[in-house]
This record gives C-alpha cells, sequence and structure tokens, in this order.
C-alpha cells in the first residue's frame, strides 16, 4: 500500500434535528409561525411569509414548471427532515496527498459516493451522492420562489474537488463533495461578498452551511450540515 495512505475519521455530531419551517405556501392563514422553530436555524425567505395569494398563484404554476422538470413536489413536500450525519455522508475517507495541497481518495470511495447529476439551475454537478437531494430541493426551491435569477450558473466553481483547506492540511468539504461554491467572482474569501440572503435563508433550510456566516468569510461557498430530505 501506499505509504501516502492516510485515513480521515470525520468525528462530526449526528444531524440535531432540524425544525420544520414548510407550508407558507398552503397554509397562508394559519397564525404566525411558532418563534421557537425560527431560532432552529431553518428560516422562511420574506418572499414566502408575506405571499398574497395572486402571488402564490404564480407560485405555484412555477412550482408545476419545476415538478415536471425535476420530479420534486415542492407542493406535497415542503417539510424538510433530518436522514443522517455529515459522518454517514463521508464514512471511511482513505486518501492521498498528491502535492499542490490536492489529494486523491481511494477509488472505491469515489465510485460509492461521488455522482453526476442534473439540478435546477447549476444543470450538471458532480458531488456526493448523500447531497444531492437536498441540493436539488433546495435549488427547485429558489426557483420557484423567483430567485434564480440570484445565482449564476457561468459562475459555479464545482463541488467535488479533493484537496485540502487552502494554507491547511485539513481536507476540505470539497473532497467529499460535500461542498459548493456560487458566484465567484464577486464572493471572493475575506469579503462580505454579494450573495443573496434570500437565496442562503434556503440553503440553511436545506441542511447546508454558509460560509459567509464565518469569522473569515468564504460568501460563495455553502456546505453540508445536515442530511435532510424533503418530506
Ligand atoms: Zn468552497
Amino acid at each position: 500500500m501506499s505509504r501516502g495512505l492516510r485515513l480521515a475519521r470525520v468525528a462530526v455530531a449526528a444531524a440535531a434535528a432540524i425544525a420544520c419551517t414548510a407550508c407558507s405556501g398552503t397554509r397562508a392563514t394559519q397564525p404566525e409561525e411558532d418563534p421557537t422553530k425560527a431560532a432552529n436555524g431553518a428560516r422562511r425567505s420574506d418572499d414566502r411569509s408575506t405571499a398574497g395569494s395572486d402571488r402564490l398563484g404564480s407560485l405555484r404554476d412555477r412550482v408545476e414548471d419545476i415538478v415536471a422538470a425535476t420530479g420534486i413536489d415542492l407542493g406535497a413536500a415542503q417539510n424538510v427532515r433530518p436522514v443522517g450525519s455529515f459522518s454517514d455522508a463521508v464514512g471511511a475517507y482513505r486518501f492521498t496527498p498528491t502535492g499542490g495541497g490536492r489529494v486523491t481518495p481511494d477509488p472505491a470511495w469515489v465510485q460509492a459516493h461521488i455522482v453526476t447529476a442534473t439540478v435546477p439551475i447549476l444543470g450538471t454537478v458532480t458531488c456526493n451522492r448523500a447531497m444531492v437531494p437536498q441540493l436539488r430541493a433546495a435549488l427547485a426551491e429558489i426557483q420557484a420562489t423567483g430567485l434564480a435569477g440570484e445565482i449564476h450558473p457561468d459562475e459555479y466553481a464545482g463541488c467535488y474537488y479533493p484537496r485540502y483547506i487552502a494554507g491547511t492540511r485539513r481536507l476540505s468539504n470539497h473532497a467529499f463533495g460535500l461542498a459548493l461554491d456560487l458566484n465567484v467572482p464577486g464572493n471572493q474569501r475575506g469579503t462580505v461578498g454579494q450573495m443573496s440572503r434570500a437565496v442562503v435563508a434556503v440553503f440553511k433550510r436545506w441542511g447546508f452551511a454558509w460560509g459567509g456566516d464565518w469569522g473569515y468569510t468564504d460568501p460563495m461557498h455553502f456546505e453540508l450540515e445536515r442530511v435532510v430530505a424533503p418530506g
């Protein structure tokens, strides 16, 4: 075996429950949401909480288009439920450092975990299999709420990219296919960036953390925090 072979065991706490923040589109007459739910890291976008009936109608039309294109039924599946942990998505990750900050994972790991899939707005992405459903759902919701123009497909810089975090010997979540970089030119590290906060809110609802919240900001970067699924 290669002397450089390493084994990373990812010790990340199992996913905590994510609040159900569903339903504003179909329960417009409900009273205010329990504020304790909003404090659990998952928020609704302003668009959805203030939607009037006309707006809801046009949203439903768009949702139907998306349902046809992606097979995701947002009308019926607006809840987010936890289905696994970050550790489950990574498993035992064996890799060889290959210079320049890059690593080469065990081909069997890549075969088992990395897939190429089609998602709304971005088109084809190559990511961790476990993340695809929630990435697809987040992008479908962004599209359905009229926010697609806030994401620039030509400025998407990828998902699975096996490497260390720049300047460190810690594996990037891109090495696991569990992060993606959006709107790169306007969202460089260490800047506030230009990322739409409504887009950020949808990604958070679907189990992603945003690099724009970090001490040393990385506003182009979203990464899986919890494995969730519609339902
Ligand atoms: Zn990134």
